[in-house]
């Protein structure tokens, strides 16, 4: 019987062999993608003695036809109640009283971590002479930095109030018609997001943690950042861990901790990608970090992510490009981000072995160059092939 994935108080979840999982096929190349990743899914599941109960459930176009809603309360429901779900891309309403549905899934269950892995698979055409160098895990603030909304617009009363509050109040004379934005960066969610990165790290034997801020301008958000990351291995993860400053760069057999200025790490993420492991960053870093480094290993068709609250359990998988909309019920486009997003999932839920397979699956299946459009376009002699032959073939390969 199928059964609901429940989580203690340490936030370790606890899941049977026939779990429940709520999915949301997505929005224009959801139909496509969604059938194809859940076919490679469920087929790799069966092989562990696996059964996944997909119940699906309504965000974006498919739900405002249906309800009348973008984002029905039950769909919130249902993602509270049974913790972990996967999500194809979600069209942004326009004037829907959204800023964007994904936004606001990520806010209502306090989503907190981004979690984007960044490697390169066997095959796949990249841009730079050695992908395989790139193997990083980022870890993006999901809640605060500019991104958490607290916008005004130039030439609005509000912003001209605001505008005079900080010029009586602080002497900050900002120019007429600015629009502001405020940066909120709190200790609280600079140490839950560095916690979880450290954990991961640990649990996945990575070499370092790397802490990605732009302090060295904005001290006392982004610097701030960084001092709590370390404040935070000193208080909490001493027996494991260690900063960089308190050893002098030689952790011995302890995890490391270290940083880097935001601007020279897109650098050297593409100059020197094998120093960098395990990334923790805020909000808009962590936005411009996980795409430039998926272009080093294959672009977005197949990038994965998550969203996850490591304390409550709560995580949704989801495809990390948009809508494509101009492709959409072509049976064109490439599922592997939402396919890995699933891998992702499995990983997470404890099902290593399943989740090893589907890589080694579609790696042999890109070896044979058996591909879609967009990787068939940047690869000689390759057989381009549609959305759903492409999943077949992997399935062939599992
Ligand atoms: P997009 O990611 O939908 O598409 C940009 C281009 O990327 C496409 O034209 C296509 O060439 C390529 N592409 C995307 N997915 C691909 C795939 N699986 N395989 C091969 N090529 C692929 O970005 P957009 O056009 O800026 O946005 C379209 C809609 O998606 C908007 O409504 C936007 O708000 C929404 N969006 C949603 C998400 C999300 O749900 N996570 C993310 C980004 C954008």
């Amino acid at each position: 019987m199928a059964e609901k994935i429940t989580v203690n108080s340490e936030g370790v979840l606890n899941v049977s062999d026939n779990p429940i999982i709520p999915f949301i096929e997505g929005d224009g190349i959801g139909v496509d993608i969604w059938p194809a990743a859940k076919l490679v899914l469920d087929a790799a599941a069966k092989k562990y003695g696996k059964t996944i109960e997909w119940k699906e459930v309504l965000a974006g176009e498919k739900a405002f036809n249906e309800t009348g809603d973008w984002l029905p309360e039950q769909t919130i429901v249902d993602f509270r109640e049974y913790l972990i779900g996967i999500k194809g891309p979600l069209t942004t309403p326009i004037g829907g009283g959204f800023r964007s549905l994904n936004v606001a899934l990520r806010q209502i269950l306090d989503l907190y971590v981004c979690l984007r892995p960044v490697r390169w698979f066997k095959g796949v055409p990249s841009p730079v002479k050695q992908p395989e160098l790139v193997d990083m895990v980022i870890f993006r603030e999901n809640t605060e930095d500019v991104y958490a909304g607290l916008e005004l617009e130039a030439g609005t009363p509000d912003a001209e109030k605001l505008r005079a509050f900080l010029k009586d109040s602080y002497g900050w004379d900002i120019r007429e018609m600015s629009g502001i934005g405020i940066k909120p960066i709190s200790k609280f969610g600079s140490e839950r997001l560095i916690r979880a990165a450290i954990k991961y790290a640990l649990e996945h034997k990575r070499e370092s943690v790397n802490l990605v801020h732009k302090g060295n301008i904005q001290k006392f958000t982004e610097g701030a950042f960084m001092k709590w990351g370390y404040e935070l291995v000193r208080n909490e993860f001493a027996d494991v861990a260690v900063g960089w400053a308190d050893c002098d760069g030689k952790p011995g057999s302890k995890l490391l901790v270290k940083d880097s200025i935001a601007d020279i790490t897109l650098q050297q993420v593409l100059t020197r990608p094998s120093e960098f492991s395990v990334i923790a960053t805020m909000n808009l870093n962590g936005d411009y970090l996980s795409d430039a480094l998926a272009a080093q290993v294959g672009g977005i068709g197949i990038a994965p992510g998550a969203n996850i609250n490591y304390v409550t359990g709560h995580g949704i998988f989801e495809a990390t490009h948009g809508t494509a909309p101009k492709y959409a019920g072509q049976d064109k486009v490439n599922p592997g981000s939402v396919l890995l997003s699933g891998v992702l999932m499995f990983e997470h839920l404890g099902w290593q072995g399943a989740a090893d397979d589907i890589v080694c699956a579609l790696e042999a299946t890109i070896s044979d160059k058996i591909v879609t459009y967009d990787f068939a376009r940047l690869m000689d002699g390759a057989t381009e092939v549609k959305c759903s032959e492409f999943a077949s073939a992997i399935v062939d390969r599992l």
